[in-house]
């Protein structure tokens, strides 16, 4: 296997996966409990991690080893720069990440006893990479063997990105936090990588009980595949000629943190698929570094290196 991506890398110019999407500094405060309004409570001493769906899938797949570049956008401001050089430290290409415009991204997340989480997000610099950002960046894109996207970006920006990939090009869509879909961009998505809520939201009442009910009425929107991600029960891949599906099952791990799990198996199922895995082969290595994600406290800091995760 390891030869083979060193064949496969040394015949491709360009970036093995390129993720298009947010980039947020994680601002995280323990509490005994939540203030009621106009109260204040005291917390534990402030956490600062680099975060966001896009900064997590860059993280984890240039930690594995695939050639990664982020088109992003974050502030001009330490914020910004902490989430950079997190970035530059795991390896991803960061030429691509543009600055100011508005305060880099933030969620400030309160974290009780018992481990529940309240999360106000400020899209900040996220909620201005627009569809010219991405025609500007169209060499990055035509350049990726992969593009991996999700919807803490504009969803117009989404459907930019649809238009500039080219003809050969491969779009993983991870629909989080779920909003309708254009056709246009569901017809792109191969796959459409979603967990149960993500599921249920696009499906509605239809969406049924099982995940192969999930996938079949998902698959009915249009992309070409589907992958539902069931946390400790693994995923399920589908896809338009076989619609029933494949169970790909997780390995059995001891759970610390499952925070940021989805953002690594998305990742690493992308990397893979651009390396010429098949749909159920990326799963089965995706489900090695979601399980390696789950083992140690974090999102980013949690994300496995390829030995980490073992041989394929
Ligand atoms: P999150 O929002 O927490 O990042 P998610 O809801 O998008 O995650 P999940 O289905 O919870 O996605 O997890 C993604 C993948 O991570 C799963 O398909 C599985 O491979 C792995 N995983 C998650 N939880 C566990 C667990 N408890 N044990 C083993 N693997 C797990």
């Amino acid at each position: 296997m390891r030869k083979r991506e060193t064949i496969v890398q040394e015949e491709h110019a360009g970036h093995d996966l390129l993720v298009v999407g947010s980039a947020n500094a994680d601002l995280v405060i323990g509490v005994e409990r939540r203030p009621a309004p106009g109260e204040t409570v005291l917390g534990s001493d402030l956490a600062v991690h680099p975060g966001g769906k896009g900064g997590n899938q860059a993280v984890a797949a240039a930690r594995l080893g695939a050639r990664t570049a982020l088109l992003a956008r974050v502030g001009d401001d330490a914020h910004g720069r902490l989430l950079l050089d997190a970035q530059r430290a795991a390896g991803t290409d960061t030429s691509g990440v543009l600055a100011g415009g508005a305060p880099t991204g933030v969620a400030l997340i309160t974290v009780d006893p018992s481990g529940d989480n309240s999360i106000v997000v400020s899209p900040g610099a996220n909620a201005r990479l627009t569809p010219a950002d991405v025609r500007a960046a169209a060499p990055l894109v035509a350049g990726a063997r992969v593009v991996s996207t999700m919807l803490e970006i504009p969803l117009e920006t989404v459907a930019e990105l649809v238009r500039t990939l080219p003809p050969e090009g491969r779009l993983v869509l991870n629909p989080s936090p779920p909003a309708p879909l254009p056709a246009e961009v569901l017809a792109a998505c191969d796959p459409l990588v979603v967990n149960e809520h993500e599921a249920r939201f696009i499906l509605g009442e239809a969406a049924g009980e099982a995940p192969g009910e999930w996938a079949r009425g998902l698959l009915a929107l249009g992309p070409r595949s589907v992958v539902v991600t069931l946390g400790a029960d693994g995923a399920l891949v589908a896809e338009a000629g076989a619609p029933e599906g494949v169970r790909v099952p997780s390995l059995k791990v001891e759970a610390v943190d499952t925070t940021g799990a989805g953002d690594a198996f998305t990742a690493a199922l992308a990397w893979r698929l651009g390396l010429g895995e098949s749909l159920a082969e990326a799963a089965r290595y995706a489900v090695r570094v979601g399980a390696a994600a789950v083992t140690r406290p974090g999102a980013q800091a949690s994300y496995p290196t390829a030995e980490e995760v073992g041989a394929s």
